[in-house]
C-alpha cells in the first residue's frame, strides 16, 4: 500500500515539487493548502515485496504529480489502495486508472 503524507507548510521555508519543480515558499503553500488548491506529500510504499522505483519513495511531489504517479502505477493491473496522513489523520483512497476526476 502507498501512504502519501501531506507536508506541513511549517516544515521547510520552500517546498519544490521533485517530479514538475512545481516550487512555493512557505507563506504561498500554507495559503494553499487552506483553499486546498495545493498540496505537497511524501510518498512511500509499506509492505513487502518493495519495486524499485524512480519516483518511489518522493519526499516532496505535488498533488498533480502524485496522482499521475499513481495512475500510471495502478495502469493495467487492479485498484490500487493509498493512505493519506492528513495532520495526524488517516483517509484511505482507491485509484482507479479508468477514472479520470483526480482524488484531489
Ligand atoms: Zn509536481
Amino acid at each position: 500500500m502507498f501512504i502519501a503524507t501531506v507536508i506541513s507548510p511549517t516544515e521547510r521555508e520552500e517546498f519544490t515539487c521533485s517530479f514538475c519543480d512545481l516550487a512555493y515558499p512557505t507563506e504561498h503553500y500554507q495559503i494553499l493548502l487552506h483553499n486546498k488548491k495545493l498540496a505537497y506529500f511524501r510518498l512511500e510504499e509499506s509492505g513487502l515485496p518493495q519495486k524499485a522505483r524512480e519516483d518511489i519513495p518522493s519526499d516532496c511531489l505535488c498533488h498533480g504529480c502524485l496522482y499521475d504517479i499513481l495512475a500510471r502505477e495502478a495502469k493495467g493491473g487492479k485498484e490500487l489502495k493509498i493512505k493519506f496522513l492528513y495532520f495526524g489523520k488517516e483517509r484511505y483512497g482507491i485509484i482507479d486508472p479508468d477514472d479520470e476526476s483526480g482524488f484531489y
